[in-house]
């Protein structure tokens, strides 16, 4: 039986919070949640408190993207799981190509395979730790991968696979954990979609969407010939994304959101944009990233998972550790220490830690998480 390690207070980070999602929430936004109690918390999302707040949100997300003319930002309630299954129920038209190299990916292509009115997808799978983006298809009228793969720690590169967009086919991105914390050019997809638990720092329950005008139209052609006679497919209304446009051109979503999850996204956009945009953001969380993979690269017992080049990620870092240092152990004294959630993700089952570095979090945050893991692997070490 070993004693739980204590670290020394000057060796702390100031917050212990890395969680890939949810993710740490920066105290400036909590307090504007309580400055909000009496208003707009707890009030009606169909008056102008929530719809100020619902247009702040998508102007700031219009201008830290950069959006193309004509694109749309569109929200509504279930988080990006509830995505994947409008993207299945309004996007794609009969058959799609994914890139799966993970486990959220692998989730996105099972429910175009289990939707009964869509055609068996073609999937491009690829080694965990690896990027996989799908290659062109005769007959795919949708490509759809991760930008960041959050269970693996991998970045694919977003851009449309070539010929697709002549053939008339939607890029539809899961950008959940690096929309944010990753540069993109969005006129290289059609609907690049996330939550807001995770580089965004805000809470979960919401979806986002930029739309491309390619995207909306394909939605309201899709949705259309689902009500025709004889139709074999039915969009419920909450899988509805033309209901969804509707409702975010007014500043509202179709059913009630969280208030709370409203301002604490707007809060974290105002900071980002504030500070310098999408550029800054990115640059802030490579910083965060390079700290930990040098710092992995120079331990004795830890070794970065994705090896060195694009695929690795600059927002989520996984990193290995040898067999005679069990990552359970190590995230038990961490927790003991206040320092939580850099497990690594459950269905990978690797001997591994995960640590999400959104610009949330403080790059001497990091530093010093580096030097509370090399104390408590020392001292495990001295116990054994
Ligand atoms: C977290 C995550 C999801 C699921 O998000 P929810 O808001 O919990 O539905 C989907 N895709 C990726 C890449 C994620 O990181």
């Amino acid at each position: 039986m070993t004693t739980t390690v204590t670290i020394p207070q000057n060796l702390l980070p100031r917050d212990g919070r890395f969680g890939s999602g949810p993710s740490r929430i920066r105290e400036d936004q909590a307090t504007v949640l309580y400055q909000s109690w009496r208003s707009p918390l707890g009030t009606s999302h169909r008056q102008d408190g929530v719809k100020d707040i619902v247009a702040s949100i998508r102007r700031e997300l219009a201008a830290l993207f950069n959006l193309p003319e004509g694109y749309e930002v569109v929200l509504g309630n279930g988080g990006a799981s509830q995505f994947f299954d409008i993207a299945c129920a309004c996007l794609i038209e009969r058959k799609a190509a994914f890139g799966v190299c993970g486990s959220f990916s692998e989730k996105f292509a099972k429910e175009a395979q289990d939707a009964p009115f869509l055609e068996e997808p073609v999937i491009f799978r690829k080694d965990y730790g690896e990027a996989a983006v799908p290659e062109f298809t005769e007959g795919v009228d949708a490509y759809c991968w991760p930008h960041n793969e959050t269970s693996t720690g991998v970045m694919c590169p977003v851009t449309r696979v070539p010929g697709s967009k002549e053939a008339g086919a939607l890029t539809i991105i899961d950008a959940t954990s690096c929309a944010g914390a990753l540069p993109v050019d969005i006129s290289q997809t059609d609907a690049y979609f996330f939550s807001p638990q995770k580089a965004m720092g805000a809470e979960g329950g919401l979806w986002v969407a930029i739309l491309s005008p390619a995207a909306i139209a394909r939605a309201e052609a899709v949705e259309n010939s689902a009500t025709l006679d004889g139709a074999t497919r039915w969009v419920p209304a909450m899988l509805s994304l033309t209901k969804a446009i509707k409702n975010s051109r007014k500043n509202q979503t179709l059913n009630t959101p969280a208030i709370a999850t409203l301002i604490l996204m707007n809060e974290q956009l105002k900071w980002i944009n504030a500070n310098g945009g999408l550029d800054w953001a990115v640059a802030r969380s490579r910083q965060s990233s390079n700290i930990l993979y040098s710092w992995a690269n120079a331990s004795d017992y830890a070794t970065p998972f994705v090896p060195e080049g694009p695929a690795r990620s600059t927002c989520v870092v996984t990193v290995n550790l040898d067999d005679d240092v069990p990552a359970s152990e190590v995230l038990g004294h961490l927790r003991a220490n206040g320092i939580v959630d850099c497990n690594g993700y459950r269905a990978l089952g690797l001997n591994q830690l995960r640590i999400g570095v959104f610009p949330s979090v403080d790059p001497a945050d990091v530093e010093a998480l580096t030097h509370c893991i090399d104390y408590v692997v020392k001292e495990m070490k001295a116990q054994a």
